[in-house]
């Protein structure tokens, strides 16, 4: 039997059109639209399709927003007074710093300067550390945020499941490993977390009741390191070719046409965890713009 699919697309329409009835409220009842700056230094085809999108769905929305581009040239110090100003911005909810830096800025203490309360890209210490606490009051980072938000969507039971993480970076494994082992809705399970120097990953990975694939290895998770039935999210996002028309071509970690003859569900690449992380941005923002109006 072919497995369920977990459409990112599908879910994130969904999320947007609650969020737009959310900012419609807000606008009518408080005059407030949730303002979110996008500031991208350099000019990174990636980051900059990344940003471009931000931007649209943020503009779809109705949100008040900025793209302030900088060049790559930019000082540390100029950028950090950048931050400072949206830090002072009472028309900005979020800011979001597009990364990877050029190699010249500290990366951390860019993140470090964002005030925690218009973190919305979730990667503040003080966000994380809330994360850590189980205390919903901060931002979740946006790409575990997404999956979480997904695995609940999709009806999976994560109660007593056995979940297993593969990869352990700050913005992917470690923090949705930690999440899906809170109490708490979506979560409630017992988490492994694999990555490079896991002796035997095929036997973890088999035990997954829910698996989460991060670890930038096109077709890395073989299909008979499935469990019969599983839910499979996979968050990989590999450029392997170029189409003729010369669109990136991608991949995700796990080998899909034949995992999806044994999981129960499972995420596609693209169109999977993706629009999830945008979501969950805006998502975030909105959420900023409320905690501003009940401050006020
Ligand atoms: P990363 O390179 O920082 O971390 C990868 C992790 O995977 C590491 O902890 C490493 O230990 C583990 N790993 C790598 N190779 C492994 C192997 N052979 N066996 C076991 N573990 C292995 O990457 P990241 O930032 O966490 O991103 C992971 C993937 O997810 C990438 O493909 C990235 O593009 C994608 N990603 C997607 C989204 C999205 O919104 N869809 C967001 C973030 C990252």
């Amino acid at each position: 039997m072919s497995a369920e699919i977990i459409s990112g697309t599908e879910m994130r329409a969904a999320i947007l059109d609650e969020l737009r009835v959310e900012v419609t409220k807000m606008k009518e009842q408080h005059g407030v639209v949730p303002g979110l700056v996008t500031i991208l230094v350099g000019a990174n085809p990636a980051s900059l399709s990344y940003v471009t999108l931000k931007v649209k769905t943020a503009l779809g929305l109705g949100f008040h927003e900025i793209q302030d581009d900088q060049p790559e040239d930019i000082t540390e110090e100029a950028l950090l007074q950048l931050i400072d100003k949206y830090n002072n911005d009472n028309s900005i909810h979020g800011i979001l710093v597009q990364l990877p830096l050029p190699k010249h800025i500290n990366e951390e203490k860019i993140i470090n300067a964002i005030d925690p309360g218009k973190d919305v890209d979730g990667f503040h210490p003080v966000n994380l550390g809330r994360m850590v606490l189980g205390d919903r009051d901060g931002f979740l980072p946006c790409t575990p945020y997404g999956i979480q938000e997904m695995i609940i969507r999709s009806g999976t039971e994560t109660s007593g499941a056995e979940t297993v993480v593969v990869g352990r970076s700050n913005i992917v494994g470690k923090p949705i490993s930690i999440m899906m082992g809170q109490k708490g809705e979506g979560a409630n399970s017992t988490v492994t977390m694999v990555h490079t120097r896991t002796q035997d990953l095929e036997a973890h990975c088999k035990r997954a009741d829910i698996l989460i694939v991060a670890a930038g290895v096109p077709g890395l998770v073989k299909p008979e390191w499935i469990k019969a039935g599983a839910t499979v999210i996979d968050v990989g996002v590999n450029r392997i070719g170029m189409s003729d028309s010369g669109k990136a071509i991608l991949s995700g970690d796990v080998a899909f046409d034949e995992a999806k003859q044994i999981a129960g569900k499972i995420t596609p690449v693209p169109g999977g965890v993706g629009p999830m992380t945008i979501a969950m941005l805006m998502k975030n923002t909105v959420k900023s713009a409320k905690k501003h109006i009940e401050k006020a």
